[in-house]
């Protein structure tokens, strides 16, 4: 069954963007996000994490400390009845990615290829699907995945030169998006139980050897 999507960066939507987070211990959340993604789960909407993790191209942390904190913050979600069904990450870097990892990939944002990934295997329905970034470049990946709902989560003022209107939209709290989920929930939910018990959580690397 074809499912709507709510798309999510990491750093700078789920949590505050500290550079290279690698430790549960440095991980503050945003506010409103365990709201949000609730409602999303209630609507019937997969919820995708889709992320850019140079850190391990770099040699800054390892794919084990970033599966790691990936678990606990599933776990964090979890407690708080809120769930995010999968992470796709992106380890590469076109210049400063150590050996395997220094690659002109299809993963890395703006380029689409995590959210091709999860289109084909959570058979999404890109049209009805929504993303947030607090980057162009993330909205632009997800425009080039056919993502029909774009917003950028940044204060007024912040990337207007880079942000066309046909790119997406500004939002200043991720709440504004919470009536997204409201209409049809139970409705939806209903017809998408079956589908949404299939989803395991689960941390899957969008990288192709
Ligand atoms: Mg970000
Ligand atoms: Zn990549």
């Amino acid at each position: 069954m074809t499912r709507k999507a709510l798309f999510l960066d990491r750093d700078g939507v789920v949590n505050v963007d500290i550079g290279y987070l690698h430790t549960s211990r440095e991980c503050v959340f945003n506010d409103d996000i365990f709201e949000l993604v609730s409602a999303a789960n209630r609507a019937g909407y997969a919820v995708v994490l889709v992320t850019n993790q140079a850190g391990i191209g770099r040699g800054y942390f390892t794919v084990d400390q970033f599966q790691a904190l990936s678990a606990w913050m599933l776990g964090e979600f979890e407690n708080r009845h809120a769930r995010i069904d999968r992470v796709y990450y992106c380890p590469h870097h076109p210049e400063f990615g150590l050996g395997e990892y220094k690659q002109a990939c299809n993963c890395r944002k703006p380029q689409p290829g995590m959210f091709e990934q999860a289109r084909v295997e959570l058979d999404l329905d890109m049209e009805g699907s929504l993303m947030i970034g607090d980057k162009p470049s993330d909205l632009h990946a997800a425009q080039r995945a056919g993502v029909a709902h774009r917003f950028l989560l940044a204060a007024a003022g912040e990337h207007d030169l880079e942000m066309s209107g046909s790119l997406g939209t500004r939002i200043d709290r991720l709440t504004e998006l919470l009536d997204w989920f409201g209409h049809d929930s139970l409705r939806e939910s209903r017809c998408q139980s079956d589908a949404a018990k299939q989803v395991t959580s689960d941390v899957i690397s969008a990288a192709r050897p």
